[in-house]
């Protein structure tokens, strides 16, 4: 499996390109509002993206996707495309079509046509295709939110979307090795809204095997850790597993 990072912004962020990565150039993952910028810096082909996972309704997790309808509409794509999200994703995905290009748009219809909904129910297992099984876990954000356990060929990875830490995370960990997480927080926030390094220091590292590490994102800006398990992405990295 590889794991190509696009971006590494959180919502409020000082420039990063915004949380996003693509799985073995196919399966992408959130798709923030600048998505067209990233995949094609890190010369990703769109028309090959066959699935989208969003892991929930705020603008730096899908606001991009009528940028990428448009492309692939112009494009004449006749590729379908698995979109992924939380309950009522598909009337997400039509209202920010429509508010973004009008429903009258043509692409409106290309969109009707190519966009399959897979929408996640209680917790329940999803085979996104033949390749993908994907596991959802529930994030603890201010609106529903998933992250997941994706598994593809005995390949996993896990991804933990927006929240603050629960312990009850740890449970999706013990048979996963590569965790991206939302590492947005920082020790001296008063309300913990996002994950911060001293939450896993505190309470994950200790209870994870060492071979776990955790890959952190959706940042304000880029850091670096001093922890040898603990490592911060930028755009461009890629992780194979
Ligand atoms: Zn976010
Ligand atoms: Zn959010």
């Amino acid at each position: 499996m590889k794991i190509k990072i696009l971006g590494n912004g959180g919502a409020i962020n000082d420039g990063l390109p915004y949380n996003s990565f693509i799985i073995n150039d196919g399966f992408l993952i959130e798709s923030p509002p600048d998505i067209i910028g990233s995949i094609f810096r890190e010369k990703i082909d769109p028309q090959k993206i066959s699935a989208i996972f969003i892991s929930h309704f705020h603008a730096d997790h899908y606001f991009g996707l009528p940028f990428l309808f448009l492309r692939l509409f112009f494009e004449e794509s006749g590729n379908s495309i698995i979109v992924i999200g939380p309950d009522g994703i598909e009337n997400k995905v039509r209202e920010i079509c429509n508010i973004a290009f009008g429903a009258n748009h043509p692409m409106q219809k290309w969109i009707g046509k190519h966009v399959i909904y897979k929408e996640i129910k209680n917790m329940q297992e999803i085979h996104v295709d033949s390749h993908y099984r994907l596991r959802p876990i529930e994030m603890f954000h201010f609106t529903e939110t998933y992250g997941f356990i994706l598994e593809s060929d005995g390949d996993k990875v896990a991804y933990f979307a927006d929240t603050y830490w629960k312990n009850s995370l740890l449970e999706y960990v013990e048979d996963v090795d590569t965790i991206i997480v939302d590492l947005n927080g920082e020790k001296t926030d008063k309300t913990k809204v996002h994950i911060s390094e001293n939450d896993l220091l505190k309470y994950a590292l200790p209870k994870t095997k060492g071979s776990v590490r955790f890959y952190g994102t959706h940042l304000r800006d880029n850091k670096i850790s001093e922890n040898g398990r603990i490592q911060y992405l930028k755009f461009g990295d890629e992780i194979y597993i």
